[in-house]
């Protein structure tokens, strides 16, 4: 293939473009407003990104490639068209696709390179295939356990935790031992293997409910893993996106163990998540439920009303519905606004996106801590699908294992409606008091038919 020097040229302009991108798209999809800009920059960037690398002078053919990207896209439109209560797992599934791919590579490049390797190179090296050995693995326990391929719980046993340690520091010693020795061309596959052994046992003692967390942590890692790999290939566009992944998982890990008052060591090594024996089962208390009549009436009594939505509202797909209820309840004066919790539904964001996919106004979607001060002032709490978010046991049982988690404080309104299907706990598996207080009526139900049946009420049964 002919080469000259103007390609070169030409592929670096391409790839600071889809550097510029890149961070454009990070920028744009913090706001709902900007967001789409957001998603579509991302596209570009990396279509110019594989563009660019495609004209790169050391292909020798393109069969292969085109025989990857067939295979790929095969792979990549039905994941891309799972429903949005399955995104976590997804995504999960990407990042132990792409840890592979980052493992492969440098498994490649360590045996076109050895023993020609210098010091620098094989310390990238090998952080590249410790980090993506780990994070392929590591993503798909977390996809498998978002799926309920396998069990939610966290999986321990005694001294996990010193065994996982000694499995690091086997790794590290290994790649300290390649670094000086690199011609040791057999221990690389074996430093390769614990990594993947120690994704394994990194994931499975943490509970389904950490899950997202997890994710955006093994997405940091794999974005550092890429990182690296530009290193090794020489490519600043992998050490740029690299960066920026890593660095923005990393970011996403923080706010979401803050949203539920964690720290990282408890995330990774709390076993958190296991389900209460005495929860769910049990002595069956009494409640008060209520009808659609029941509830559009006191609805439409009030002046302020705060809807509060979960993952049953994602689950039954009631977001259209919810905009209904929305518009009959504004045009009757009555203030209506949606108090969002960072980890509300099962992916962070999930309530906004529900909600602007319904076109509703994302100035009237409050962050919890702004709308916590309003809940004493407001006449009805009405809460479509969500549990955990609402529970008080996590300000005032200290032995719950949600204690501690900042939750929206429904329970100071006047009066709290649950629309839900049954008495059954949430993700956490826990039981919910908020739903034996004098002043919650349950609305039992599917969140999309129950609120149309309000929604039907408040419009004189049309
Ligand atoms: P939740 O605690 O899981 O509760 C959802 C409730 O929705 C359930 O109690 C369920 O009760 C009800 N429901 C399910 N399908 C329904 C339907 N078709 N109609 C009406 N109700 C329905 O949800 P959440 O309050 O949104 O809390 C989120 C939880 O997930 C937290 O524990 C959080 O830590 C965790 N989590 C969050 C993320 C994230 O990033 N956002 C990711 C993973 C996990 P019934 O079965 O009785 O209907």
């Amino acid at each position: 293939m002919n080469y000259i020097p103007a390609t070169e040229h030409l592929i670096e302009l391409i790839y600071l473009l889809a550097s510029a991108l890149f961070i454009l798209s990070l920028k744009w999809m913090s706001s709902p407003t900007t967001a789409r800009h957001g998603i579509l920059a991302g596209e570009i960037g990396m279509v110019l990104a594989i563009g660019g690398t495609l004209l790169h002078h050391g292909i020798i053919e393109y069969k292969y490639i085109a025989i990857g990207l067939v295979l790929g896209s095969i792979i990549g439109v039905p994941l891309g068209r799972v429903a949005m209560t399955a995104v976590p797992q997804r995504t999960a599934l990407s990042h132990a696709f792409g840890a592979l791919c980052v493992t492969l590579v440098g498994t490649a490049e360590f045996y076109l390179r050895s023993p020609e390797i210098s010091k620098f190179m094989m310390s990238v090296l090998s952080v590249e295939v410790i980090l993506g050995g780990l994070t392929f693995t590591g993503s798909l326990m977390a996809a498998g356990k978002l799926q309920e391929i396998l069990p939610q719980r966290p999986l321990t046993f005694k001294g996990q935790n010193l065994v996982n340690l000694l499995l690091f520091a086997t790794a590290i010693a290994m790649a300290v031992f390649l670094v000086l020795n690199p011609g040791t061309k057999q221990l690389f596959p074996l430093m390769i293997l614990i990594a993947l052994g120690f994704g394994v046992l990194l994931v499975i003692p943490i509970g389904g409910a950490d899950m997202p967390t997890v994710i955006s942590l093994l997405n940091s890692y794999a974005g550092l893993s890429a990182a690296a790999m530009g290193f090794v290939l020489n490519s600043k566009l992998l050490i740029i996106a690299g960066a920026l992944d890593g660095s923005s998982g990393l970011i996403l890990s923080i706010i979401m163990s803050k949203a539920m008052n964690r720290s990282f060591t408890n995330v990774l090594f709390g076993a958190f998540g296991q389900v209460q024996a005495s929860a769910a089962a049990g002595e069956a208390k009494p409640v008060r439920s209520a009808t659609a009549e029941d509830a559009a009436a006191i609805l439409a009594a009030a002046n302020r009303v705060v809807i509060v939505p979960g993952y049953g509202m994602a689950v039954a797909q009631a977001q259209h519905k919810v905009r209904e209820l929305y518009d009959v309840l504004t045009k009757r004066g009555v203030d209506v606004r949606f108090a969002i919790h960072p980890v509300a539904g099962r992916m962070p964001g999930h309530m906004n996106v529900l909600l602007a996919e319904a076109d509703i106004p994302y100035d009237r979607l409050i962050e919890m801590d702004e709308i916590n001060g309003d809940f004493p002032q407001t006449d009805v709490a009405l809460i479509i699908g969500a549990n955990d978010v609402t529970n008080p046991a996590a300000r005032t049982d200290s032995t719950s294992p949600i204690y501690g988690m900042p939750i929206l404080d429904v329970d100071k309104a006047r009066t709290v409606m649950v629309i839900k299907r049954s008495m059954s706990p949430g993700f956490a598996g826990i039981d919910n008091p908020l739903y034996y207080l004098d002043k919650t009526l349950m609305l039992f139900g599917d969140a999309k038919s129950f609120v149309g049946n309000i929604v039907r009420e408040l419009s004189g049964g049309h």
